[in-house]
């Protein structure tokens, strides 16, 4: 029997308010600020307290919402999410249930095999929890509780079981990551737990309209954790259904070090969360002047963007995605090629995905922070299509550029580095260096034809490296031929 993956997402995604979710706590960084330092009655869950909506948040969800072309609902209602745990001191949790935020949307996802849509089921809004700490010791074992995530808002997002190879899944990942921070709704700092991804997985024989029983495993904090975990669950489940068994619908953990998942609890644990409306907040009304206004706000989109960087510049789909991998370096692209008309788009990209990210890589500086402008870098390479300067020079400017802020017309008009292309005199250096290499000369004309990129390279040598190198070639190919037709 043939099988095939089927997998669902949800994502958790903190969005990027200076406020929490349904109090004016500041949102703070947990890996800086001290514990519980952020924390006042409404999110420690003190009775009599009341909740207040951060528009903010909303305005950040109907941002996604909005890029995923879901449907939005004038109104949605909040509901509470009822179950005990140390990081939830209100008992429960404040979410969206039967009437979310937003529904319907979708994602485009590029892979090998071309482009799918993934359908997005929902998205809507609730509060993050607390963070625990649990202490091991010799003596005694604690936890410690840090509420300073407590009621941070929390964007949740569950796609249609959509997914079926882990490159898709991979693809729709990253997509999904580097939307919400073109969105500008969350930083994509992974590593601090700000995107969390729980994957639903099952399998179904191939071609079946029917889907299997899923397990779900929750809590992966990066893609490795994401692709790792889902992958041994499909292999899991194809083992375990070849040997005849069933898959037993249950929750799963993820261990990074061992790299297996574990069971937390099966279906019959599975909890009675009891939603209900949220007494204590009003329903949630998008007003449709605020959405336009959303709307109008949104950038281009990823994908978009990708594509029309392939068709109006003529990129390679690679070199399209490692520039609006940053929007920065895309927009510096996008203003170089304003910058420099007459110069080739593939030539400038090729110029930032080369010696800029080698520099920002080298200097540890961010785009912010350099020293050449996009204008600064279209007038180096508008020398270069001029045939002012050579590739080589060119290099050396744009490095000293970087390094002292000086523009590429300065330094070769003070450097004298203007490319020679004066023919007689290009002439005259080649043969003056075939005069001085008797031996390698000799060598040639028997046959040693490669000899001929050791002359270019003294020839070069000769001219400061400022001679036009197609000029030089043809010229050293041109005087090596006639001597080869004399010597014969
Ligand atoms: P919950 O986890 O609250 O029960 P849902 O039943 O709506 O929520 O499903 C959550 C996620 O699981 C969705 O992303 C959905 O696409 C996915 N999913 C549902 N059924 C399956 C299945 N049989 N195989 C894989 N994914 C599934
Ligand atoms: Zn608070
Ligand atoms: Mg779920």
């Amino acid at each position: 029997m043939q099988y095939e993956p089927v997998i669902g997402l949800e994502i958790h995604a903190e969005l990027l308010t200076r406020s929490k979710m349904f109090c004016g706590c500041p949102v703070v960084d947990f890996t800086q600020a001290p514990p519980n330092s952020a924390v006042c009655p409404v999110c420690a869950g003190m009775p009599g307290t009341l909740p207040v909506v951060n528009r903010q948040a909303v305005e950040l969800a109907l941002r996604v919402a909005l890029a995923l072309q879901c449907q939005i609902a004038p109104v949605s209602l909040f509901a509470r999410k009822n179950y005990f745990y140390p990081d939830l001191p209100k008992g429960y949790q404040i979410s969206q249930y039967e009437y979310p935020l937003a529904q319907h949307g979708k994602l485009p996802i590029q892979t090998a095999d071309g482009e799918r849509l993934i359908r997005i089921r929902r998205v809507h809004l609730e509060e993050d929890t607390g963070k625990l700490t649990h202490v091991i010791g010799e003596k005694e074992s604690y936890s410690l509780v840090d509420l300073n995530r407590a009621g941070v808002p929390l964007l949740e997002i569950v796609t249609e079981p959509d997914i079926h190879t882990l490159e898709e899944l991979r693809a729709f990942a990253e997509g999904m990551r580097h939307l919400l921070r073109v969105l500008g709704v969350n930083s994509g700092d992974m590593e601090k737990g700000v995107i969390r991804f729980e994957a639903n997985v099952s399998l179904r024989t191939v071609g079946s309209a029917e889907l299997g029983t899923r397990v779900e495993i929750k809590n992966l904090n990066s893609f490795r954790a994401l692709i790792r975990a889902t992958a041994y669950q499909i292999e899991q489940q194809m083992a375990a259904l070849q040997r005849g068994e069933t898959i037993e619908q249950e929750t799963l953990g993820w261990d990074d070090t061992s790299e297996m998942t574990f069971s937390q609890r099966s279906k019959e644990e599975a909890h009675d969360y009891r939603y209900f409306p949220e007494p204590d907040l009003p329903p949630l009304v998008v007003e449709h002047a605020w959405l336009e206004r959303v709307a109008a706000s949104l950038p281009e989109l990823p994908f978009a963007r990708l594509k029309r960087f392939q068709t109006q510049y003529g990129l390679s789909a690679e070199d399209a995605a490692l520039l609006i991998a940053e929007y920065l370096i895309a927009d510096y692209f996008e203003e170089t090629v304003q910058a420099a008309p007459g110069v080739a788009p593939r030539m400038i990209a090729s110029w930032i995905t080369g010696e800029l990210f080698a520099w920002l890589n080298q200097s540890g500086e961010r785009l912010e922070e350099i020293k050449v402008s996009p204008a600064g870098l279209g007038e180096l390479l508008r020398l270069v299509a001029q045939d002012e300067i050579n590739l080589n020079t060119a290099k050396t400017v744009l490095s000293e550029m970087l390094r002292t802020g000086r523009t590429a017309g300065q330094i070769v008009a003070e450097r004298g580095l203007k490319q020679i292309s004066d023919a007689d005199q290009i002439a005259r250096w080649v043969a003056r260096v075939l005069a001085e290499n008797p031996q390698e000369l000799k060598s040639y004309l028997s046959g040693k034809e490669t000899l001929i990129n050791w002359f270019f390279g003294q020839v070069m040598r000769l001219a400061g490296g400022r001679a036009d190198p197609q000029q030089l070639r043809q010229e050293l190919e041109k005087q090596l031929q006639s001597m080869k037709s004399n010597s014969s």
